[in-house]
């Protein structure tokens, strides 16, 4: 069954039964009032009838044995509608002393049934073919006999007339007024369901035509309706986003995956033709490994875009994780010949709440690039400070640089500045590891951004925010320095 089915059954039904309780009501008070009016004629007329009488006691003087009963005029009741009997019971059969009119259907008892056993009693009786109200009034004697019995009736029809005019009345008012309800029901429901059945074709759409950039019109007020068609187009908005990015990874990795491949390839066909040489193998084994740290670094980012990685974050002191960072950058830098300098600027102790293996990964992803893109006899430099609130780390070179145009995309997946390629192929760059450095700094509810000069040098800056009030305890660590121009702890080149 539809809601809106529902909905007009339940209020139409809902009508239906007030209109019949309250209908109920005025048909029962106004039946009462109309026979108490009535009831209250025949105890007056009753009344009339015994005032007005007089019993005249007969027989010998001083022990009467009888009672004459001198009655008024009765003719007069029927004028005003009311029958009026008068009922000797002395005898074995009651006996009609006197009646409100001389018609054959008036030496009828009004009430038989109670003129046998008399109590003051009203009844509803059907006499000479019409429905009747009849009172029943004994008239006692003082020790308590019954002298008479006076009867008197009136006829029920104008009651009964009023009263059915009412039930028809109420019978049209209740047709109408629910037939009413359902059709305006029906037009308000279908009104108020609308948004609702626009949505419902709005997703049947979706699924048919796979288009997720459907949205719902909406120029209502930000009802529960409004509330949901918004909550809906945000919905798609977002499902749109998400399936865009599903859609660009997996172009972006199928490109990716194509270059190392393509290598392998050509090297297997090489080690085919002329057998197995040393320099083909170092390239396959070199491209395996470029492959499995993309396939390593996407699976990363795709686990953090899901929300799938927690960081645990503790209290950690930078200033431990720059120095082993720095100490790692002077060994690499030493294991590829020595041709570049590696200095500390200003060092100082901060501590935060951070993931120290991320950190390290994020500081050597930039000195990684560093070293990538800085010619030889450049020199880079990392520094740590304090920063009114923020721990800020910096990784500095005097390399190659970012053109300007080039400084939006660099934190994006995949990408690599024109000439990146060519020049790195050797040092296997996948265009990852700034796009992961974000994730890291944002983990730590921290920025990072980038400062470039074409043919001058980069730097990256990331601020964290410290932890609040504390001071590293730890400020001895060892580096190895040796003391710079500006005093502080720094090296020299490797
Ligand atoms: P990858 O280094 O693997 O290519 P990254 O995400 O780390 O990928 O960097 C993206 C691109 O940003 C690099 O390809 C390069 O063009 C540019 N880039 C990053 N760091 C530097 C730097 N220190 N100097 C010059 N260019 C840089």
């Amino acid at each position: 069954m539809t809601i809106r089915t529902k909905l007009i059954l339940w209020y139409s039904g809902l009508l239906a039964f007030i209109i019949v309780v309250f209908g109920g009501t005025v048909f029962g008070l106004l039946r009462w009032t109309l026979v108490s009016t009535i009831d209250q004629s025949l105890s007056d007329a009753a009344a009339q009838v015994v005032e007005n009488s007089r019993a005249v006691p007969i027989g010998e003087f001083g022990s009467p044995n009888s009672v004459r009963v001198d009655l008024p005029p009765l003719t007069v009741f029927g004028l005003l509608g009311v029958y009026v009997q008068v009922w000797d019971i002395a005898g074995e059969q009651p006996r009609l002393a006197a009646a409100s009119g001389d018609e054959d259907y008036l030496l009828t008892a009004l009430d038989g049934e109670h003129l046998t056993h008399p109590t003051l009693s009203r009844a509803d009786v059907i006499w000479n073919e019409q429905e009747m109200r009849v009172l029943t009034y004994p008239v006692n004697l003082a020790d308590g006999s019954i002298l008479a019995v006076v009867q008197t009736g009136s006829a029920l029809e104008t009651v009964n007339q009023a009263i059915d005019r009412l039930l028809t009345v109420l019978m049209l008012a209740m047709s109408v007024a629910i037939i009413g309800s359902v059709v305006v029901g029906l037009l308000l429901a279908d009104r108020a369901l609308q948004p609702v059945d626009d949505i419902i074709h709005a997703a049947a759409k979706i699924t048919e035509t796979d288009d997720l950039g459907t949205r719902l019109p909406w120029n209502g007020p930000m009802d529960e309706l409004g509330r949901l068609t918004a909550v809906f187009n945000r919905m798609m908005t977002r499902l749109e986003h998400l399936f865009g990015v599903q859609q660009r990874f997996v172009a972006d990795v199928s490109h990716e995956l194509r270059t190392p491949l393509t290598a392998i390839r050509g090297n297997l066909d090489l080690i085919q033709r002329y057998g197995v040489d040393d320099e083909s193998i170092e390239a396959i084994s070199s491209e395996v490994g470029r492959m499995t740290r993309m396939v390593d670094d996407l699976l990363m980012l795709a686990r953090a875009e899901y929300g799938g990685i927690h960081l645990e974050l503790d209290p950690l002191d930078l200033d431990v994780v720059v120095a082993s960072v720095y100490r790692e950058a002077k060994a690499i830098v030493h294991a590829r010949g020595g041709k570049l300098t590696v200095v500390m600027g200003r060092f100082e102790p901060v501590r935060i709440n951070g993931n120290a293996d991320r950190i390290k990964q994020l500081m050597l992803n930039l000195v990684g690039n560093a070293i990538k893109f800085t010619p030889e006899g450049g020199e880079i430099k990392l520094s740590l400070s304090e920063e009114g609130a923020f721990a800020v780390m910096r990784v500095s070179d005097s390399g190659i640089g970012i053109r300007a145009e080039d400084i939006p995309h660099i934190f994006e997946r995949f990408f690599q500045a024109e000439g990146s390629r060519a020049r790195t192929e050797s040092d296997t760059g996948t265009g990852l590891g700034l796009a992961i450095c974000r994730w890291i700094t944002e983990a730590h509810r921290g920025t990072i951004k980038v400062d470039s000069i074409v043919g001058k040098g980069t730097t990256f800056t990331i601020a964290i925010p410290k932890m609040e009030h504390t001071a590293s305890t730890k400020a001895n660590i060892r580096l190895p320095v040796t003391p710079t121009h500006d005093g502080l702890p720094s090296a020299g080149g490797a």
